[in-house]
Formats: structure tokens, sequence, C-alpha cells
């Protein structure tokens, strides 16, 4: 049986990093991606181009952590040192490896660049390590343990692209043959109800369960819930998800479930689920937009497939516009402003005639920042017009907020009344 990995230490190596300069998305990656195996990463550290340093943070990686991944460093230049400290940290002499240079000269030969001497300094390779190719680039990666084998490292390079790769053909299989068990990560989508709410309503299960465990997490305007729960197979895990879900479902959060994802690749998002919904049941979409400016149709459309589902939409921020394009009468305007319920309502309505969209929404309100003179920054009406007739929803979001809050929040309240009028069913002809 293989040393079990339960924990490890992510070091991203760069002096572009402790600058500010790049963005750390390596760690952040890597960080996830081992939480899916089920390894906990307890301690991330960036580390400047610096020997010593980087000789610190090792020791100390080592000392708290099963394992060590780096990233960066690796290149050809002076300034790349991972590979040599790491050698020398866990006691282990560089060589030149054949095969890796004769790779490295390959690599050189398809894309038609001019190979420098120093590149082969990317073949040197501490002993007992195992190569991992580099599909993309020319730094290959290793994995590098001391003699003991207590102490192991693996080594990635910096550039993003080849270090994702790099992790899933190579790094995801060692490491899979070396967790104990399986864990399964589910995201349970919550919007409408605030974060302290949910954990009111399910603070219990929160606190109490150990497998699967419960945990909320805020984003703009939502509350995700991670379950996550460890079994020797796959389907024993997935079960013991889906029953915390279903508890889930049957508490009074459960109405504000908008959906269900794994918590193994893109983002879940509401447009996602209203997209899958209205294709589901086969029905159309249009938009009519005041406040969010075109963000409810651009969330729709990035969803792949929503042509089948999406007519189209209107910017209308002037009230000439909502009325020339939409039908709204100059009336209602002057009566109730064009922030109101009653404007909010005949827009839907405009959009809907004008498209024959079974379903038209529509936003309008100040997204601020600070009040219009009249009315304060997050009041938004979100209007919905179907067969069945118009329905507004009125919000008054935190005023002091940013405008991009509120023109997101706003948004996403009106993906949710779509979402929930497509529930309803479709209206019952003559
Ligand atoms: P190369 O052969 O390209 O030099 P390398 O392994 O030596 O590869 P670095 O030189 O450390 O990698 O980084 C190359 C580039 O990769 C950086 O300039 C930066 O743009 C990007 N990069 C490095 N580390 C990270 C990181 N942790 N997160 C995001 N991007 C990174």
């Amino acid at each position: 049986m293989q040393n079990v990995i339960r924990s490890c230490e992510v070091l991203c190596v760069g002096d572009e990093l402790l600058l500010g300069d790049v963005v750390n998305t390596n760690a952040a990656v890597l960080a996830r991606r081992l939480s899916q195996l089920g390894i906990s990463v307890h301690h991330q550290c960036v580390v400047g181009d610096d020997d010593g340093r980087l000789r610190e943070a090792l020791a100390l990686a080592f000392s708290r952590s099963d394992l060590v991944i780096t990233t960066g460093g690796l290149g050809p230049t002076y300034d790349d040192m991972t590979r040599q400290t790491v050698a020398s940290v866990l006691g282990r002499e560089l060589s030149l490896d054949e095969q890796v240079l004769a790779d490295i000269r390959g690599y050189f030969e398809r894309t038609g660049r001019v190979m420098t001497p120093n590149n082969s300094r990317q073949a040197m390779v501490p002993a007992g390590a195992i190569v991992l190719p580099n599909q993309r680039g020319t730094a290959p990666g290793l994995i590098v343990s001391d003699e003991r084998g207590e102490n192991t490292a693996i080594l990635l390079p910096g550039p993003p692209g080849e270090m994702r790769a790099m992790l899933e053909a190579s790094v995801v299989p060692y490491l899979e043959a070396r967790v104990q068990g399986v864990y399964v990560s589910k995201n349970v989508h919550v919007f409408g109800m605030g974060e302290s709410q949910v954990e009111h309503c399910l603070g219990d299960m929160m606190q109490t369960l150990q497998n699967p465990t419960l945990a909320p997490y805020c984003k703009t305007g939502e509350v995700r819930l991670r379950v996550r729960a460890h079994a020797e197979t796959q389907q024993a895990a997935q079960t013991l998800c889906d029953e915390v879900i279903e508890r889930i479902r049957n508490s009074p959060v459960g109405p504000f479930v908008y959906g269900v994802s794994r918590d193994d690749g893109d983002e879940y998002t509401m447009e996602a689920a209203v997209i899958e919904l209205a294709r589901r049941t086969g029905r159309t979409v249009a938009v009519a937009e005041s406040c969010t400016g075109g963000l409810v149709a651009k969330r729709l459309t990035d969803i792949p497939g929503s042509s089948a589902a999406v007519l189209g939409g209107f910017v209308t921020y002037t009230n000439e516009m909502k009325t020339s394009l939409l039908g709204v009468s100059e009336q209602t305007i002057r009566e109730h402003t064009e922030i109101s319920a009653e404007v909010a309502a005949e827009m839907a309505r405009g959009a809907r005639r004008v498209t024959g969209a079974d379903v038209a929404v529509s936003t309008t309100g100040v997204a601020g920042p600070g009040s219009d003179g009249r009315f304060e920054a997050g009041t938004v009406y979100v209007g919905i017009s179907t067969a069945r007739g118009e329905q507004v929803r009125a919000l008054s979001l935190p005023s002091a907020r940013p405008r991009s809050y509120i023109r997101e929040v706003a948004a996403t309240h009106a993906l949710d009344l779509i979402r929930q009028t497509l529930l309803e069913g479709p209206v019952k002809q003559g």
C-alpha cells in the first residue's frame, strides 16, 4: 500500500506573485482540485525567487504536510531555482536526463523555435524523480521524494495552462492512487434567503453533521451550501450527499433552492437553471431592461444552447425608448414615474408582445450610487409577463452597495422570476 496523502501545502514561487503583478490563480486551481480529491490544503504560501527563502518555506511545509506542491521557477533562466532548491532540500543529486533533453529538443523543433543552451537546464532531473511530461511547454514537472520516502514534492510549471494540463494528465492520477476512499461534493444553490437566515434554518445540521459535512458560502446575493461526503465508493458517497440535500429541500430553505450541482466543473448559475428549464419545457424568453442595461440578456446568452430559448431583448434606458420600442404609455410614466411597478409591468408586456415570447421579464430601478433625487439606490422593479398577465417583484436592495452589486442582484432576481414562472407550467389554451 502506498503512503496515504491527507494533507498538502501549495507553495507558489515567483517575485511577480509577491509584487502583485500576477494573480495567484495556480493556488486556487490546485486547492480546488485537491479538495475534490479529498486532500486538505491546510496552508498556501507564496515565496519569491530566492534560494534561502524557498528553503525555509519548503522545510516548514514538509514539517506540517504530507505533500508539497510547488508551481513556478522551473524555467531555463538563472532565477528559476525551484528544481535545484527542492532537490537540495530533499538531498537528491541532479543529473542530465537524456530522454527529457530529447523531449525538449523535440518541442523546439515542433514549434519552430531555437533552443538556447540554457534550456538544457530543464533536463536536469533529481535522482529517483518521476518526470511529468509537459505537452504545452518545455519545463517538465517532477515528483521528487527524499531517500526515505518521508517527504515528497510535486513540482509544476508556473504558466497556468501548462500547470493545469499537467495537473489533470499526471498529478491527479498519481494522487488518486494515494487517497483513501472517495469524496463527493455537491453544491446546493440558494437564492432569495440571506446567509444568516439559511444558517438559522440549517445551523443544527451544519454543526452536527460529520459525514457529509455541510458548509455555507456567500456569493453576490446568493448562498451556496456545500455538501461533502466521504465513503468507500462513489455511489455510497453520492447517496450520503443526496440524503442531506433531501433534508435541505424539505427544510424552510427548500423553496429557495434553485439548483444542485456537482462540485467538479463550471460554476452552476441561476441563468443556467433558467435555460435548462426553458429548454426542457419548450418555452421562449425575452427581456426588456433599464437599470440592468443588458445584463440579464448577457447572462442568459452566456449559457451554451441559450439560442433555443432566448428570442431577444431590449435595453430601453430612456423613457422615450420605453415608449417607442415597448409601448409603455406616456401617461403611466407621468403618473407613476419610470421607476414603478406599473412601468415594469408594461415593459414586460411590451417585450412579450413584440417578440412573441412565452415569458418576458423587465427591470427598472436605481442602480446608484446614491439616490436619483426621488428614489434610493437599490429601488428596483422586476416585471414578468406571460399569457396569464403581468406580475411585479419590488426590491429594496441595500443602497450602500456599489452599482455593480445592485445591477447583478437585480439581474439575478429577474432570472429567478423567469425560473419561478417557468416552474408554474404552461398556460392552458382555450
Ligand atoms: P517558464 O518556463 O515559462 O519560465 P516557470 O515554471 O519557470 O516557467 P515562472 O517563470 O515562475 O514559471 O512563471 C511563468 C509565468 O507563469 C509568470 O510570469 C506568470 O505569468 C505565470 N505564473 C507563474 N506562477 C503563477 C501562479 N501561481 N498563478 C498564476 N500565474 C502564474
